[in-house]
C-alpha cells in the first residue's frame, strides 16, 4: 500500500461501512460479492447488482444487461461519475479526502492557471507633492501639455500637474482602480515617462475605471487612454496579477510595432492578438488614432482579429518587419 493510500485508509474504511449501512447488505456470496436491488435500473424483483469489497477497491456490478451502474473506485484515484451517482443513489456521502483527489488533467488545469493568473490587489496612495488639475492650474506649463494631448488625441480632463515636489511643473496621468490612486505616470516635457507605482506592482492601467468586452490590451498608457474599452500593462507583457483582473473577458491583445511580448502570450490565455492593417509609419495605437480616427481604426482592430496561434505568428511576422525603426 502505497503512503498516499495508507493516509486515506480511514476514510476508504468509512465509505465502505457507510456502504454496508445504507445498502443494507447481508452475507457475502461465495463470489465475495453482496447482492442488493440495483438502485440504478431498480430492478425490484431480483438482486441483480453487487458490491464487492477489496483492500484498495471498491466494486458494483449490476448483472441486468441494459444497466450501465457497473462501476469500479480505486483508491487513491478520484472519484468517477457513475460511482458518484451510485453513492448518491444509496444516500452514502462520499469522505471529503477522497472526494479531493483530482485527476492529472483537473491538476494541470490547476497548475496552469497559477502560471496565468494570481491573485492581486492595490493599495490606495496618498501623493505627497501638491498638485492642480491640468485644465484649471494657472502653472505656465498649462498650454504646452494641453497641446500635448489635444495634438495626440488624448483626453485630459482628469490629468494632473505638480506644483511642489521634484516633479514640479511636470503633467501626470493619475491610474486608478474603481476609487484607489494606484500610480502615476509623469509626462516629461520631453515626452518622456516616468511611472511612479509607490508600493503598488503590476499596475494595470484602466482608463475608464471599468472593463468592458471586448477589451483592447496595449502597452503604453497614453494609447489607452486614446482609445476606447483599452486597458495597458505599462510594460512589454501582461503578468498573471495583471491578468488577474482580465479573467473571463473578451480580451484583444494588440502590440505595438516596437515589438513586444504580446505575441508569446494571447494564444495561452485564449484570447485574441490583433494586427491591423494601419501604416508602418504607425508605430502603436495613438498614432492610428491620430491618423485614422477611432472609428476607422475600431474597425481595423475588429476586422484583424485572430485567435489561432500559428495564423498569429505567421501574420505577426510580416506586420513587424514593416515598421521603419527609428
Ligand atoms: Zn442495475
Amino acid at each position: 500500500m502505497s503512503l498516499k493510500s495508507r493516509s486515506l485508509s480511514a476514510p476508504f474504511n468509512a465509505l465502505i461501512d457507510q456502504i454496508r449501512m445504507r445498502a443494507n447488505l447481508g452475507r457475502s456470496e461465495a463470489t465475495g460479492f453482496y447482492a442488493v436491488n440495483c438502485p440504478i435500473c431498480k430492478k425490484a424483483d431480483r438482486k441483480t447488482g453487487g458490491f464487492k469489497f477489496e483492500d484498495e477497491a471498491i466494486i458494483y456490478n449490476c448483472f441486468k444487461g441494459s444497466c450501465d451502474a457497473s462501476t469500479v473506485y480505486e483508491l487513491g484515484k478520484p472519484i468517477s461519475r457513475k460511482f458518484r451517482r451510485l453513492m448518491e443513489s444509496i444516500g452514502v456521502d462520499i469522505p471529503i479526502e477522497l472526494k479531493m483527489i483530482k485527476t492529472s488533467l483537473q491538476k494541470q488545469m490547476e497548475s496552469l492557471d497559477d502560471n496565468l493568473y494570481k491573485k492581486h490587489s492595490y493599495q490606495d496612495i496618498q501623493l505627497d507633492e501638491h498638485f492642480d488639475l491640468l485644465v484649471e492650474t494657472s502653472h505656465p506649463n498649462r498650454f504646452f501639455y494641453e497641446e500635448y494631448f489635444k495634438s495626440r488625441h488624448i483626453p485630459y480632463d482628469d490629468i494632473i500637474i505638480f506644483t511642489t515636489g521634484q516633479f514640479r511643473g511636470l503633467a501626470a496621468i493619475p491610474m486608478m482602480f474603481y476609487d484607489k490612486l494606484i500610480g502615476v505616470q509623469v509626462v516629461t516635457l520631453e515626452g518622456k515617462y516616468i511611472k511612479l507605482f509607490y508600493n503598488n506592482t503590476d499596475v494595470l492601467y484602466i482608463p475608464e475605471s471599468r472593463i468592458q468586452d471586448p477589451v483592447i490590451v496595449v502597452e503604453g498608457a497614453l494609447d489607452a487612454k486614446c482609445f476606447p474599452n483599452t486597458v495597458a500593462t505599462l510594460g512589454s507583457h501582461i503578468t498573471p496579477k495583471q491578468a488577474y483582473f482580465l479573467r473571463g473577458k473578451h480580451v484583444i491583445m494588440l502590440p505595438d510595432k516596437k515589438g513586444n511580448k504580446f505575441i508569446e502570450q494571447f494564444y495561452k490565455y485564449g484570447w485574441s492578438i490583433s494586427l491591423p492593417e494601419w501604416s508602418n509609419d504607425c508605430k502603436d495605437l495613438n498614432d492610428a488614432v491620430c491618423r485614422y480616427g477611432a472609428i476607422s481604426v475600431a474597425e481595423m482592430i475588429r476586422d484583424s482579429e485572430v485567435k489561432d496561434r500559428l495564423r498569429g505568428s505567421i501574420m505577426y511576422r510580416d506586420w513587424i518587419r514593416g515598421y521603419k525603426h527609428e
